[in-house]
């Protein structure tokens, strides 16, 4: 069934399309546990970021940008589907899709950006972390993408014996104490991955698909290892940053940007290239001087908070993104619309989205359609956001704590105090029963057979 929509959406866009009207490239440029306070241009006092300031200048900073969830598979899921993770089964707290030794991954249904684009006939192509699971099923080329080259999961798995126990390898890391295996797509071409050279080789391996593909339209998708504990960075960069090992990791992957949007600039594709840059969840807040920030907002990776969804987000489409601040909420789960939006490609509708099309606001021709956020752990909806007011059913101060479920919930408003500081919900009972209302009916649109995913994926 997917096959043929995406052979009946080649057809269609075939026939449509005229000659010079290109639709244009899109590159993500996603990295692991980036928090929102991690960037100069988002405020950081010492990690320099002058090729994301620059992007930030030249491009759009989304201030109110949200990812699917709080850690990374199931915000890679989101992403890649604009399908919250709790409908492509991709949600459970259990050893499913994060680990090696799990048997999970990304289900053949779901339709990802880069199958939805390879219909209108783009060259796609992945660099970096996948994380949707590492069977040969479930890897990149088998859900769109022409090429992969880089690491099937986080960096910190498939430890081995041969470092300290315990955190003390993730604090003084060695790339040899992790079994990681570098991939160019079905090759294990390296193993261990030496990581210190991991965010240069991307950086290298990106440019590369560009001059590949710059005669045709093409996705690209850069999914950093960095900055994902156990921290390395090449030589180069080294005790350079004022921040120390994390800002020497940072700085890395901004020169990283910098070489992505020069390739871009100097092959002559900037007014047809959108160039959007994320994280997939907050700053790993539990490893101290090791994690990054989330500067004004609460908590961090693994919470609800805003410090472990809301992430820092530019997006560059010179001479069609005018260069402002926008505080209009948008997500990752708006990419797949935004994409297909800009690239004449029709969705099918045979599932319920949670995305929306973003097109309009970066093109600066009307408002941002998103006006809801929908904060899960696992299948569990713990807070949702409706306009400017974000309500708390359940929370947990930190990764890995316990979760306190709130007789009362707890009721912010965001705008006037992003970092969750000051519960209103006794001044708002009228507040707290409309976003209950909504949370209603957002629960009654989870069909029960995608949930029935879930339980297939168990086994
Ligand atoms: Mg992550």
């Amino acid at each position: 069934m997917k096959k043929l929509w995406m052979w009946l959406g080649l057809l269609l866009w075939c026939g449509t399309i005229q000659a010079d009207d290109r639709p244009p490239n899109f590159i993500v440029i996603f990295c692991d546990d980036l928090g929102y306070g991690d960037l100069g241009c988002f405020g950081h006092p010492t990690i320099a970021t002058p090729h994301l300031d620059q992007m930030a200048a030249e491009g759009q900073r989304w201030t109110q940008f949200y990812v699917a969830a709080p850690v990374c598979t199931p915000s890679r899921a989101g992403l890649m589907t604009g399908r919250l993770p709790v409908r492509s089964g991709l949600c459970s707290p259990k050893r499913r899709v994060l680990f090696p030794d799990s048997a999970g991954g990304l289900p053949d249904s779901e339709i990802t950006i880069a199958e939805a684009l390879k219909g209108a006939g783009y060259a796609t192509g992945m660099v970096g972390k996948w994380h949707l699971g590492h069977l040969p099923q479930f890897l990149p080329h088998r859900h769109g993408f022409d090429q992969w080259f880089g690491v099937p999961y986080s960096n910190d798995m498939d430890r081995n014996q041969k470092g300290p126990k315990g955190w003390d390898a993730l604090l003084d890391p060695k790339y040899e104490y992790w079994d990681v295996p570098l991939h160019r797509n079905d090759e294990v071409i390296e193993q261990p991955t030496d990581q210190r050279t991991i965010t240069r080789r991307y950086g290298d391996e990106a440019v590369r698909f560009i001059d590949a593909h710059k005669e045709e339209p093409f996705f690209l998708y850069l999914a950093h290892s960095m900055p994902h504990v156990p921290l390395f960075r090449s030589d180069r960069f080294i005790d350079r940053s004022q921040r120390g090992f994390y800002g020497d990791v940072i700085e890395e992957l901004d020169a990283s940007v910098g070489k992505v949007l020069d390739a871009v600039r100097s092959r002559g594709l900037s007014e047809n290239t959108i160039v959007i840059f994320t994280s997939d969840n907050g700053p790993w807040l539990e490893y101290g001087d090791m994690g990054g920030s989330a500067g004004l907002l609460r908590a961090g990776k693994g919470t609800t908070f805003e410090g472990g969804m809301r992430v820092p987000t530019i997006i560059w489409w010179p001479g069609t993104a005018k260069p402002e601040v926008v505080t209009d909420p948008g997500a990752t789960l708006d990419l797949l619309h935004t994409f297909c939006s800009l690239a004449s490609v029709q969705l099918p509708t045979d599932r319920i989205y949670d995305g929306s099309d973003l097109s309009g606001r970066i093109r600066g021709t009307g408002p941002s359609p998103r006006n809801s956020v929908f904060y899960y752990r696992g299948d569990v909806l713990y807070a949702l956001r409706s306009g400017p007011w974000k309500m708390h059913f359940r929370s947990r101060p930190r990764s890995g704590a316990k979760e306190t479920i709130h007789k009362t919930p707890l009721l912010y408003h965001l705008e006037h105090d992003p970092s969750e500081k000051k519960d209103l919900a006794k001044k708002h009972p009228d507040i707290i029963e409309r976003l209950k209302a909504v949370a209603e009916a957002h629960t009654a649109t989870l069909k029960p057979v995608e949930n029935q995913m879930i339980k297939v994926l168990h086994e």
